[in-house]
């Protein structure tokens, strides 16, 4: 069976993608690769219609059971290989018994994962707040806290800055050298600046760190440490992409690869619900008009 769209990722970008094709009644099959980014949301406070906040795991089922509804496949598996099989696509798939897959076209929304360091229940505190990961989704919930951002160059700065103006304690945990910092900009913005090491962190109640004779404590700690891909199906094709494999996209979110789509964190630009649901639209409406375009749907 050749599907109209193979869509590459189960997160907020694949699933809606998966519940507009559906509702275009194209044959869809969804790739779930595992543990999405957003399942890591302890609560969301900024996705649009959740006014007291939503946990990622349950958005992320209520958009499974909403693309479900419209009739998208699922298949646990993981894409290793993406390519040409003649006008169409084929996705090689991990494990053993798993064939291969074909598509008209292919959505890639295989997101990011965010670099964690080495600290003993790091899992945990992301899971309470205690550890975050992305200040413009949640600083607005650290407002009035001593704010502590883990970074190992310009990002953490960049980060600490930003949350000045949630709190006017925030400090900045540098591992490495500090020279690396334009520590006078930091001075002039009020982000205090203390040069650590991993083993002086800990994560309890609070976050601790151990300065010379006593520990400091903080509310919450942003890490800064950057992301990486989590699939390089499209990089490995020569797809166009930045420095760090993120994908360069046109206004309908086509890659450079004819019929080959991408959505979602994977995409060059803001990582964010709000827009990996909305690039995700606008491909899976250009999908549906790139396949009506070659052969019109059934009409009622
Ligand atoms: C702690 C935390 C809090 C956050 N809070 C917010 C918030 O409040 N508001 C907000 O807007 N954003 C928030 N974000 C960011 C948000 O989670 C992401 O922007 C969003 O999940 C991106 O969706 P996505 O579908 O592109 O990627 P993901 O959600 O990461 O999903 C990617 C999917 O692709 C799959 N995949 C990858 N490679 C393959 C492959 N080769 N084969 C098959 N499957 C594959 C993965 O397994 C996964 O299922 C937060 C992120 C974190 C970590």
């Amino acid at each position: 069976m050749i599907y109209d769209a193979l869509i590459v990722g189960a997160g907020p970008a694949g699933l809606t993608a998966a519940t507009y094709l559906g509702r275009f009644r194209r044959k869809v099959l969804v790739l779930d690769g595992g543990q999405p980014r957003a399942d890591w949301i302890p609560e969301s406070h900024n996705t649009p219609g959740f006014p007291e906040g939503v946990g990622g795991p349950e958005l992320l089922a209520r958009m499974r059971a909403q693309a479900g509804r419209y009739g998208a496949a699922f298949q646990v598996a993981r894409a290793q290989s993406l390519s040409p099989r003649g006008d169409a696509f084929e996705l090689g798939l991990s494990g053993e018994r798993s064939e291969p897959v074909q598509g008209r076209t292919v959505l890639l929304a295989t997101g990011v994962v965010d670099i964690k360091p080495d600290l003993p229940g790091i899992d945990a505190a992301i899971r309470r707040a205690l550890v975050r990961i992305c200040p413009i989704c949640d600083a607005f919930e650290a407002i009035g806290q001593a704010i502590a951002v883990l970074g190992d160059g310009a990002l953490g700065a960049r980060e600490a800055m930003f949350l000045r103006s949630y709190s006017d304690r925030v400090t900045l945990l540098h591992l490495g050298a500090a020279d690396a910092l334009d520590l006078p900009a930091l001075r002039a913005a009020g982000v205090a600046v203390m040069p650590v090491s991993l083993t002086d962190v800990a994560l309890g109640e609070r976050v601790t760190v151990a300065t010379g004779e006593r520990d400091t404590a903080f509310d919450c700690l942003y890490l800064a440490l950057g992301c990486e891909m989590q699939s390089r199906l499209a990089v490995r094709w020569d797809a166009e992409h930045d420095e760090d494999g993120n994908l360069i996209v046109d206004a309908h979110q086509r890659t450079s690869i004819d019929g080959l789509y991408a959505a979602g964190d994977v995409v060059k630009g803001l990582n964010q619900i709000a827009i990996a649901t909305a690039e995700a639209a606008i491909a899976a409406t250009d999908i549906h008009r790139r396949l009506r375009e070659a052969d019109p749907p059934p009409r009622p």
